[in-house]
C-alpha cells in the first residue's frame, strides 16, 4: 500500500469512527478519540480508553499519563509524531470506569482496522485491557510485560509488546523504573526484522469486517486531528 493510500484509508476509517453509535458510550462522549500519529509508523501504542482530557480534546494520551508516555518515548529517541497512538475504546467511559466487554467488542473493528492499515512492526499494549485483547490471553500485565509475543492481528503479523500502563506508574513510582527498562527492550525490538507469520496461524480479528453501517454521518473532522496522521 502506498503512503498516500494508507493515509486516505485511515482518514476514511476516522470518518466512520467519528459518527459511531455502535455502543452507548456515543451518548456520553464529548469527542471520539480515534488515535493520532504517523500512519506509516513501525510502532503503534494501544492504551485503554480516553480520559477526561482526551475526551475534551479528541486526542489520545494528552493528560498526565500522556506526559509520561512522551518522556518514555524521548528516552528511546522517539517522538509521538513518529509513532501511532490509539486505544481499545475510542470513547470515554463515564467516570473513567473500566471498559465493558460489549464496548470492547463494538470498538474492536476500528482498532483492528488501524493495525491493518498502519501495518506496524510492533504493537505496544499499555496495561491489562489492550494486552488481554491483543494477546487473546487473560494473564495479567505484571506477568507478561517486557517480553515480545508474535500475533496475527487481522491480516498483519506483528510483535505484541506488553507494557505497564503509564497511569499505573504515576500512581506507583517503582513501576516507572520497570517501564524505563521495558522501553529499552522496546528499542532493541524495533531493531529486529519484522516477525514472520506462522503456517496456519489463527488470525485474530478475522470476521470483524468493516464497521457496521449503523454510524450517523461523521462530524467534520478538525484539521488538527487529520494532520496527526502524518504527511
Ligand atoms: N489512558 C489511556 O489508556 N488512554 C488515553 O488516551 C489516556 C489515558
Amino acid at each position: 500500500m502506498t503512503t498516500d493510500t494508507r493515509r486516505e484509508r485511515l482518514i476514511e476509517l476516522y470518518h466512520q469512527a467519528s459518527g459511531c453509535v455502535r455502543c452507548p458510550l456515543a451518548e456520553t462522549r464529548t469527542k471520539v478519540v480515534f488515535g493520532a500519529g504517523n500512519s506509516n509508523a513501525e510502532l503503534m501504542f494501544v492504551g485503554e480508553a480516553p480520559g477526561a482530557d482526551e475526551d475534551r480534546r479528541g486526542l489520545p494520551f494528552v493528560g498526565r499519563a500522556g506526559g509520561l508516555l512522551d518522556e518514555l518515548l524521548a528516552g528511546i529517541g522517539l517522538s509521538r509524531e513518529e509513532v501511532f497512538i490509539a486505544n481499545v475504546l475510542k470513547c470515554r467511559p463515564p467516570g473513567n470506569r473500566d471498559p465493558q466487554p460489549a464496548e470492547i467488542e463494538a470498538c474492536r473493528p476500528y482498532l483492528f482496522g488501524q493495525v491493518e492499515l498502519i501495518e506496524p512492526k510492533v504493537v505496544a499494549t499499555l496495561g491489562n485491557f489492550a494486552t488481554k485483547l491483543l494477546t487473546r490471553n487473560p494473564t495479567g500485565i505484571t506477568r507478561v510485560r517486557g517480553a515480545p509475543q508474535i500475533h496475527a492481528l487481522g491480516d498483519r503479523t506483528v510483535f505484541v509488546f506488553p507494557l505497564l500502563h503509564p497511569a499505573a506508574a504515576l500512581r506507583t513510582p517503582a513501576m516507572k523504573e520497570t517501564l524505563l527498562e521495558d522501553f529499552d527492550r522496546l528499542r532493541a525490538l524495533l531493531a529486529e526484522p519484522a516477525p514472520i507469520a506462522a503456517e496456519g496461524e489463527k488470525r485474530d480479528g478475522d470476521g470483524d469486517g468493516p464497521p457496521a453501517a449503523s454510524s450517523t454521518p461523521a462530524a467534520e473532522p478538525t484539521t488538527d486531528q487529520l494532520d496527526l496522521f502524518g504527511a
